[in-house]
């Protein structure tokens, strides 16, 4: 039996308040708080068993991904420290080590305790590069996260990354640390691409394979990034509309519960946010990943939520 509560690993100190709303494109920084104030106000607060008291990563953590000489730009103020495209903050870089430590806190809570579907809400991790940020993110946390993991546990990660855009970082930190290549196997970051149906079908592939993979015990936990800006309504994004978005987290969830009865062991599930940017309407943003949440807490966790968010096309917003 699962857990009928989405155990979160959130803390205001992974936000970054300062500067965001009015200098970044990307709200990114400011999307968990935004998210987690919006549950907590809505008919879904007891979804969520939050937790706030994890760690932060180290600095030396960061190294598992990065050259020194790119964490110190960042941390510094120096070289490239703008090259994730982000409004440098004394708040930004100290919410640093709580993004990563969020998702890492997440996952080895769901290794330890299958029965928690565990939630990171974060964003912003999966352009980075080794001695670069990209696209609005400064550190490869998916990376440092799974090789911790794997480091300490030998548990092997597989990432559904349903963002709108590929997530380059694993891909291009396997070299820079080959221990990638045992953390989160080459195949293993699923990044579905197509349109509505296509999209769908290409997702229910990926995920056959990987049930393959779970049954012969080479995979032990999925993250699944349901970026927001894979909808089409999205200023960034376009895959699906949003029926097809939301049918996405529905068969996710279907099928963790039908791996883990095949396999006769609950598959430890990790969530977390990715992409998503509205100009004319966040809320918009906010209302597709508590959507995806709600799929998931229903059908995983048991629950009998009443999805009644509306995501409003971009045209009709005055
Ligand atoms: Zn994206």
């Amino acid at each position: 039996m699962r857990k009928i509560k989405i155990k979160t690993f959130y803390t205001d100190k992974q936000v970054c308040f300062d500067s965001i709303r009015e200098k970044s494109f990307s709200q990114s920084p400011l999307k968990p708080a935004l998210l987690i104030e919006k549950i907590k106000k809505s008919s879904f607060a007891s979804m969520l068993d939050i937790c706030d008291n994890f760690a932060p990563i180290s600095r030396a953590d960061f190294e598992i991904a990065h050259t020194k000489e790119y964490i110190d730009n960042v941390f510094n103020m120096t070289g490239n420290y703008r090259s994730n495209g982000l409004p440098w903050s004394e708040n930004l870089i100290n919410s640093l080590p709580y993004t990563t430590g969020s998702l890492y806190a997440a996952s080895k809570y769901a290794v330890e305790n299958p029965d928690t579907v565990c939630f990171a809400p974060i964003s912003g991790m999966h352009h980075a590069r080794p001695n670069s940020g990209t696209g609005f993110c400064t550190f490869s946390g998916q990376v440092i996260s799974a090789i911790k993991i794997y480091e300490e546990s030998g548990k092997v990660c597989a990432f559904l990354d349903l963002d709108g855009h590929f997530g380059n970082s694993i891909e291009d930190t396997r070299n820079f640390n080959p221990l990638l290549n045992k953390a989160i196997p080459e195949g293993c970051n699923y990044n579905p691409s197509g349109r509505n149906e296509s999209y769908l079908s290409c997702f229910e592939d990926n995920l056959k394979s990987l049930a393959r993979l779970i049954m012969e015990d080479k995979i032990h936990y999925v993250v699944f990034a349901h970026g927001a800006d894979s909808q089409d309504q999205d200023d960034l994004g376009g895959y699906m509309n949003t029926e097809y978005w939301v049918k996405c987290a529905e068969v996710f969830a279907n099928w963790v519960n039908e791996v883990s009865d095949a396999k006769k062991q609950l598959l430890p599930v990790v969530l977390s946010l990715f992409g998503g940017y509205r100009k004319d309407n966040y809320d918009a943003v906010l209302n597709l990943h508590i959507k995806s949440l709600i799929k998931c807490s229903n059908i995983i966790c048991g629950n009998k939520f009443v999805d009644n968010l509306v995501i409003p096309d971009k045209h009709s917003i005055v």
